[in-house]
């Protein structure tokens, strides 16, 4: 079945007057790399913190529908094994760090799994690795550029072997060169590994060159869906 499924959701924040996300119907394959884009307030963050159970288990609110990933009801499935199945990266690259070190921030995603640390420094070195950070391992996160953070988030996801990585507005704080970075290895881990990539964000340039599909949200619908050349195109 498909990777992603919402049937008829609605959701408004806890004493919010109107719906964050008003009746979405859709399917996301495996192996698809979706664009999320819609003006400011559309349902962009809402979307994506409900691909993991955040939106409603940690925000409590009014939810109505069915989201399903991999085919586990979102409602019934604790966050930690989502978070497995759905890696999350974030706009702002400093919040989502802890560590101070780059190895210590990608072991750190592992810790609550209690992986053996053999296997645990293995997975560590593939992850960084395949987001172009090996030999940075023993560095300050905070002395990375904000391209090389952003592909630190997404190696602490790639570590827990995910399904599907979620990235809300993950290139709004970055200069070209580390959006180009960071669009360059969403694509290859969608081409090389089949990895789900699921991305709002304004960089239409970037998502049209490496997205499959476009979802458009307005007012927390969905108002087109397509080629990121049908949809961009209009935008
Ligand atoms: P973006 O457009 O990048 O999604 P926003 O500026 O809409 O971000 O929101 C920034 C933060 O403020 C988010 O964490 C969001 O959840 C929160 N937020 C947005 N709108 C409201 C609101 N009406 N009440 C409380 N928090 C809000
Ligand atoms: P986008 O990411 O497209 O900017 P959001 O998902 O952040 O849109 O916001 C959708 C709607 O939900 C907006 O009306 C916003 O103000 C509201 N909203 C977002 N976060 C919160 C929050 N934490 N509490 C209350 N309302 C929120």
């Amino acid at each position: 079945g498909p990777l992603v499924t919402f049937e008829r959701v609605g959701y408004a924040y806890p004493g919010a007057t109107r719906r964050a996300l008003d009746g979405l119907d859709m399917t996301i394959a495996r192996g698809e790399f979706v664009g999320i884009v819609g003006a400011t307030g559309a349902g962009k963050s809402t979307l994506c913190l409900t691909l993991n159970g955040i939106v409603p288990q940690f925000f409590g609110g009014s939810f109505f529908g069915t989201v399903r990933i991999a085919g586990s009801d979102t409602l019934e499935t604790p966050t930690s094994r989502l978070a497995a199945t759905v890696g999350m990266v974030f706009e702002d690259p400093e919040t989502q760090i802890t560590a101070t070190t780059v190895e210590g921030e990608v072991a750190f995603a592992l810790e609550n799994l209690k992986v053996p640390t053999a296997l645990m420094q293995v997975r560590v070195a593939e992850a960084l690795k395949a987001v172009g950070l090996a030999g940075l391992e023993r560095k300050h996160p905070a002395r990375l550029s904000g391209g090389q953070k952003q592909r630190l988030a997404i190696a602490s996801a790639l570590a827990l072997s995910p399904d599907c990585i979620v990235l809300d507005e993950p290139t709004s704080q970055l200069d070209p060169v580390g959006t180009a970075e960071v669009f360059a290895l969403l694509s290859r881990l969608n081409r090389e590994r089949g990895i789900t990539i699921i991305v709002a964000s304004h960089a239409s340039e970037e998502l049209a060159a490496a997205a499959t599909r476009i979802l458009l949200l307005s007012g927390g619908r969905i108002v087109r869906d397509g080629s990121p050349r049908a949809v961009l195109g209009d935008v």
